[in-house]
């Protein structure tokens, strides 16, 4: 039996989104076209602006699409601190949730390196959540040198939805404006643009039961925003680049469904997530759940454990050749596994970092993907344990 257990990663593309991908592939005509198909082509794009933007709470005018999650994450962060700088060259700092995706991180790091900017990183408790007290404090001591403010939605390794409400309160009451990475969020946690208050907000589509390389930035039509690629002036100037008439379609399809059938799927799958974690925990009794403690504070199709003695990536490959597929969460540099900065933040210790999978569900997950988990983990966990003593006997370390 094999399961995916990955759909934080990414999650198939829906039959209803795939049908209206296909159809529009065969289309012709450029959206930015003056004929008649040029017109037909916009006319998809605009109803699909429409569709996302009343399944999100946003006005039309206010999405941007682009090529996916991290290019909306690089226009919020780079394109709010030039407009920002650019108005008021006081306003170099950049204050951003330590357990933050790479796609806000990295552009902001870039910021550093080559635009001046000063990284503010917001310190998070041990279960992942932003600290508001270390938000205002920044806040109060530096408002008028503060470019923008990035919390995400909700974190992609350890689930935890933040509190984005406070954040955007906080920040507004000093005239900050504030963006949030909701790519993990959509279809799992209710999510309205207009009432979270935020300033700017990434979607992306494959997470969503979209297809890939499709996403947006809902932007506040007053919201100054530089562009990050230029060329043909496409999405208020903002965004260049011809769009991709049947992705944005597909997209706009897939947002829909998700939002409708959210509380559904989320009892459905929070359930089957319940249900894996005491099961995880009867099988391994030393394994750590990371993240909040009360399921209602952590997305539903999420679940992410710590195996005491474990490398992460060796119980991902001895699960993956048991049929069951998951994620560790962290990334490689130069073929050495790193332990997640998002563990990090929370206060994890380094050694026991090492040890993190995330598994998480989506829509076609049913108990079946549990069982296989639960029939492969001990054996691996057992495996994984001898080679990481073997390893550490042969560094000399007891
Ligand atoms: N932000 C978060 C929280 C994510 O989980 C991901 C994808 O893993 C991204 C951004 C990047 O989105 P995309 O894959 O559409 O570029």
């Amino acid at each position: 039996m094999s399961a995916y257990l990955d759909h934080a990663a990414t999650t198939p593309v829906l039959p209803e989104a795939a049908a209206v991908l296909v159809e529009h592939l065969s289309h012709p005509g450029n959206p930015s076209s003056l004929h008649a198909s040029g017109r037909a082509a916009r006319r998809v794009v605009e109803e699909s602006r429409e569709r996302l933007a009343a399944a999100l709470g946003a006005r039309p005018s206010e999405v941007l699409l682009t090529g996916g999650g991290t290019e909306a994450d690089n226009l919020a962060v780079k394109g709010l601190y030039w407009a920002r700088t650019a108005q008021d060259p006081a306003r170099r700092r950049v204050l951003v949730s330590a357990v933050e995706h790479h796609a806000v991180l990295d552009p902001a790091f870039w910021l550093a390196e080559h635009a001046g900017a000063e990284i503010v990183l917001l310190p998070v408790d041990a279960e992942g959540r932003v600290r508001l007290d270390a938000l205002a404090a920044e806040l109060d001591a530096h408002a008028t040198e503060t470019a923008l403010v990035s919390v995400m939605w909700a974190n992609n390794e350890v689930g935890t939805v933040q509190p984005a409400a406070d954040v955007v309160a906080l920040a507004h009451a000093h005239g900050v404006p504030v963006h949030a990475d909701a790519v993990q969020a959509v279809g799992q946690v209710p999510v309205d643009f207009a009432a979270s208050g935020l300033d700017a907000l990434t979607v992306s589509g494959h997470k969503v039961g979209g297809p890939g390389g499709i996403g947006a930035l809902l932007a506040r039509r007053e919201l100054a925003l530089v562009p990050v690629q230029h060329g043909g002036g496409q999405e208020r100037g903002v965004r260049s680049g011809s769009l991709d008439v049947p992705a944005i379609a597909a997209f706009a399809v897939a947002v829909e469904r998700a939002v409708a059938d959210r509380e559904a799927t989320a009892a459905r799958v929070g359930a089957l997530r319940d249900d894996l974690v005491t099961r995880v925990r009867a099988a391994v009794p030393d394994a750590v759940l990371r993240g909040p403690a009360d399921p209602a504070d952590r997305l539903p199709a999420n679940a992410h454990f710590t195996f005491p003695g474990c490398e992460g990536d060796s119980l991902l490959y001895l699960l993956d050749s048991a049929g069951v597929e998951c994620s560790t969460g962290s990334a490689c540099q130069a073929g050495v596994p790193q332990p997640s900065h998002v563990l990090l933040a929370m206060g994890v210790d380094e050694a026991d970092a090492r040890g993190a999978l995330r598994f998480s569900l989506g829509r076609p997950s049913t108990t079946a993907d549990v069982d296989a988990l639960l029939a492969a983990l001990p054996a691996a966990v057992q495996r994984a344990r001898a080679a990481g003593l073997a390893g550490r006997r042969t560094a000399g370390v007891r």
